[in-house]
């Protein structure tokens, strides 16, 4: 027997039209590439998206296309964003801090018919549009007055003239659910870069579940800023769930240093922020500079890499915000798990809590997950154990775009590549990328265990533990750190810190002081690079 409710597919369109009907007063605002703030409602917002669905009619854009965006987090970005999933056509955010080369190959590999790009990114589109033998029309998100008077692209075209030419009235379709909404590309396996292919059904799914309480905890009282980006797994879903729930959202453009960000927390009264671990660093030595505080800002999330016990502590203790510590991937479209105390964490000491709290939390309901032994077998929930961890779930990937590097899943559930413990109570820790583990006489040393007390010494700006080739236990770790500016420190002193928090042969062998860690697109540490870079490193102990 079918139940009697109404069958209504779950649509992103619906998204903007509900945020457009019932938070129209709240508002988007932006920090534009030309400069100034931008501000508008989500009922303007809707009606732009509608003109968006209508322009890209007349670029000949249909259903099932791809069209492409290399953008900041800003208003049009937002429009684009529903616009053209709106239409049944597929929205392809591409991470403009690849390699150019990079882009072409993603932009051609995804058949992109328009690409749609801010001003700060002409010159790189500039370089390689002429390889681009699929994208149609050239789009710069911009209005006429900053149009450049010269481009090597033929018939480069103005966002705002299209815009303009275009009607306001549209209806959106209704199609499948399970159409394809969205399109990312990893680059975090080997190989080629895959294309996380979302659904309308998958991204709607996983705004629900982020907005609730144990999750993001959005709301239309909230003041939301995404600093991470929208190119990188749709902020997050944040630019989904800030129209459901009718936050106010602010999208903070390029500048994304400590004070611009400190900047725009102020002036628009945000409440909740979320982006990596490096982008907070850099907040929180501008605060500490300046003696700042905080005036709104109560939550934040933090994810894309471990988030050091250290961090959390500076944002809870000295400023009073609460770190909401999240993990997921791409693939997961991204959220996989966010830390929250239960309530029989409450009557605990605050060391407990906090111990609780540096995990990286449980499962949002949706996604399921499990840690597996070499032999595939579960392994138990103990907190200490760890093992490969695999997830399944309505929002993870069941393969890629062409079926790129095969069927990904095992049993049914998507293999991550990270090894996590998961405690008892469900909460889940990252020990570390399978890659990046350092196994050193047959044992696994955990290096963001090892990264997350080095950064904790207050003469650390960032630190990165990668294993180096040893002639008797295969691998020992090798601390690679940043200092920051104006301080000291030696190799002696900074071993000596980690006497005590650790078991003996965790000890790091050696410590190499460097200007700066290499970062990927993503705001993520290039072990790999690193790798490289210390090949030949030799460890006194060797
Ligand atoms: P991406 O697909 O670029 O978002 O990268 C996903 C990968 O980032 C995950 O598989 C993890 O290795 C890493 N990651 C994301 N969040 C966290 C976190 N909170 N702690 C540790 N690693 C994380």
């Amino acid at each position: 027997m079918l139940g009697l409710m109404q069958d209504r597919a779950l649509l992103i369109s619906t998204i903007i039209e509900h945020a457009a009907r019932h938070h129209g007063d709240a508002e988007v605002v932006s920090r534009t590439v030309e400069g100034p703030i931008h501000r508008y409602t989500y009922a303007e917002a809707g009606r732009r998206a509608k003109r968006v669905a209508n322009m890209l009619g007349a670029l000949g854009v249909g259903f099932g296309d791809r069209a492409a965006t290399l953008a900041w987090n800003g208003y049009r970005h937002f429009e684009l964003y529903y616009g053209i999933s709106g239409i049944g056509a597929v929205m392809h955010t591409i991470n403009p801090r690849l390699f150019p080369d990079q882009i072409a190959w993603i932009a051609n590999h995804a058949e992109d018919k328009a690409l749609f790009f801010d001003l700060t990114f002409l010159p790189l589109v500039e370089g390689i549009a002429a390889r681009l033998p699929a994208c149609r029309s050239f789009v710069l998100m911009t209005d006429r007055a900053h149009m450049p008077a010269a481009s090597t692209i033929p018939g480069l075209l103005c966002y705002e003239d299209l815009l303009a030419a275009a009607a306001e009235e549209f209806a959106w379709p209704a199609f499948d659910e399970n159409t394809a909404s969205s399109l990312c590309y990893t680059s975090g396996t080997t190989g080629n870069p895959k294309g996380a292919l979302y659904s309308h059904r998958s991204t709607m799914l996983h705004a629900y579940a982020s907005a609730l309480p144990d999750s993001l905890n959005c709301s239309a009282r909230d003041v939301i800023l995404p600093v991470v980006p929208m190119f990188h797994v749709n902020s997050w879903g944040l630019a989904y769930a800030c129209p459901m729930v009718g936050a106010k959202l602010v999208l903070p453009g390029p500048h994304l240093d400590g004070r611009s960000v400190y900047e725009l927390f102020e002036a628009e009264r945000v409440t909740m922020s979320a982006g990596v671990p490096t982008v907070w660093q850099g907040l929180l030595a501008h605060m500490k500079q300046g003696g700042l505080r905080f005036s709104t800002l109560k939550s934040t999330v933090i994810g894309g890499s471990a988030c050091p016990p250290a961090m959390i502590r500076t944002f809870q203790d000295e400023y009073g915000v609460k770190v909401l510590h999240a993990w997921g991937m791409t693939e997961m479209s991204p959220l996989g798990t966010v830390c929250n105390l239960k309530s029989k964490h409450l009557d605990q000491s605050a060391e407990e809590q906090f111990r609780v709290e540096t995990t990286q939390g449980r499962a949002v309901f949706g996604v399921d997950m499990k840690i597996v032994g070499a032999d595939g077998t579960d392994l138990p929930w103990d907190g200490k154990t760890f093992g490969d961890l695999y997830v399944r779930g309505p929002w993870v990937v069941r393969g890629y775009f062409k079926g790129e590097g095969g069927d990904p899943l095992v049993d049914g559930w998507f293999p991550t590549g990270d090894v996590a413990t998961i405690s008892a109570d469900g909460y889940m820790q990252i020990t570390d990328r399978s890659k990046d583990v350092i196994k050193s006489g047959g044992e696994w040393i955990s290096s963001i265990d090892l990264e997350n007390i080095a950064v904790a010494h207050p003469a650390v700006m960032q630190a990165a533990v990668i294993g180096v080739a040893h002639p008797k236990w295969d691998e020992r770790p090798l601390l690679i750190v940043v200092r920051k500016p104006g301080a000291e420190l030696t190799r002696e002193e900074l071993l000596r810190f980690f006497e005590g928090k650790i078991a003996k042969w965790w000890m790091p062998d050696d410590v190499a002081f460097v200007e700066a860690i290499p970062l990927g697109a993503t705001g993520k540490m290039l072990k790999t690079r690193l790798r490289e870079q210390f090949r030949d490193h030799r460890l006194p102990t060797a």
